[in-house]
């Protein structure tokens, strides 16, 4: 069972979906329909009069209301006023911003500065054509554009490469930029290279998931494992760690719910798939889906907390497969394949 060890409550509300359509999106990236900011109010009222003997259950309630990705709504300035009002965390603007807007938006940048941001995450799936496959026509111009608009603005850019066997022909090219827009001065942790997990739409992306051998066909500087960030184990590896009873669930100080459009509710285990679905705020109130948390309801929950990582392993372990996985990633994958085999994936 996940157990509550703390009374803070996260609420990730997914307000206006996103213009992307990143093949490794766990929510789905695509635009939803626009929640206005009466429901915004309401839902994290729902949270805030949930009460357990007599006091109030949650002592302190962050919010984020830009569960995709974020400032992609016209509005966005008004978001980030009511997800101060209504959130108990003081947030600055993080390391995510909208590249669309970047791109676009002129005002943009000098407004994330006054926020208390200064840095940007940029993810590549490869260059030019590459990227846009995985993502949308146009998405690696705008990428371009936008490190363009990011540099001139003094802001440090974060490169996290997607990798996947797709990009591995474009890395000389994408190396070649960054030492042209001259990334490799600045930083030499600029690039981080990570494998995706197979959550929600990433899960279409297995085929693509890059082996051991793979690793000998990256450019010299990315095979520092260091200083490309990743610490990918083989899934032979990770199999027997989990048969030796070494993969936790995970610990979850803070509960974390994602809301979507139509209010329904999933936990923190990144997917916004049926079998994690909690219940819908509307329909079921918050008590319900507490409820349906703490007592692990949802199939997703049950089979990572009650089965656990050794009973999965046992049936759908691999020792013989060199390919790249963390632990945790290869245990979401099993938790998928166990979830999938009574009930089909909706993307
Ligand atoms: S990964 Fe982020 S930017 Fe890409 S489609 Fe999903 S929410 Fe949008």
């Amino acid at each position: 069972m996940p157990v509550l060890k703390s009374d803070k409550l996260g609420l990730l509300i997914d307000t206006g979906g996103c213009p992307n359509r990143c093949a490794h999106c766990s929510v789905k990236g695509k635009p939803t329909r626009q929640m206005s900011y009466q429901e915004m109010r309401w839902i994290v009222q729902q949270f805030r009069e949930l009460r357990a003997d007599d006091r109030p259950f949650f002592s302190e309630i962050d919010v984020g209301l830009s569960f995709m990705e974020p400032d992609f709504r016209d509005d966005y300035r008004v978001l980030w006023d009511l997800q101060c009002e209504l959130g108990d965390v003081e947030h600055k603007h993080g390391g995510l911003l909208s590249i669309w807007r970047i791109a676009r938006d002129d005002t943009y940048l000098t407004w994330v500065k006054e926020k208390g941001g200064t840095l940007c995450q940029v993810t590549l799936f490869g260059a030019g054509e590459t990227h846009d496959r995985f993502t949308r026509p146009g998405a690696f111009a705008d990428s371009i554009e936008a490190m363009k608009r990011l540099l001139e603005a003094d802001f440090a850019i974060q490169w996290f490469l997607v990798f996947t066997k797709a990009i591995i022909p474009d890395l000389d090219e994408l190396l070649h930029i960054a030492e042209d827009l001259g990334l490799k001065e600045r930083s030499e942790r600029f690039i981080c290279l990570g494998i995706v997990e197979p959550v929600g739409r990433g899960w279409n992306l297995e085929h693509l998931r890059p082996s051991s051998a793979d690793l000998d066909l990256l450019p010299e500087f990315l095979r520092d494992r260091d200083k490309a960030g990743y610490g990918e184990r083989t899934e032979a590896e990770c199999t027997r760690l989990a048969l030796d009873g070494k993969v936790s669930p995970g610990k979850y100080e803070t509960l974390w719910l994602h809301i979507d459009a139509s209010f329904n509710v999933f936990p923190q285990f990144g997917e916004v798939q049926t079998w994690y679905r909690l219940g819908n705020l509307r329909s079921d109130g918050p008590e319900r889906i507490i409820e349906a948390y703490i007592s692990d309801q949802t199939p997703g929950q049950h089979a990572r907390f009650v089965m656990g990582a050794k009973a999965l392993a046992q049936r759908y372990g691999n020792l013989e497969s060199d390919l790249l996985y963390t632990p945790g990633s290869l245990f979401h994958r099993w938790i998928v394949q166990h979830c999938t085999s009574r009930e089909p994936r909706r993307c």
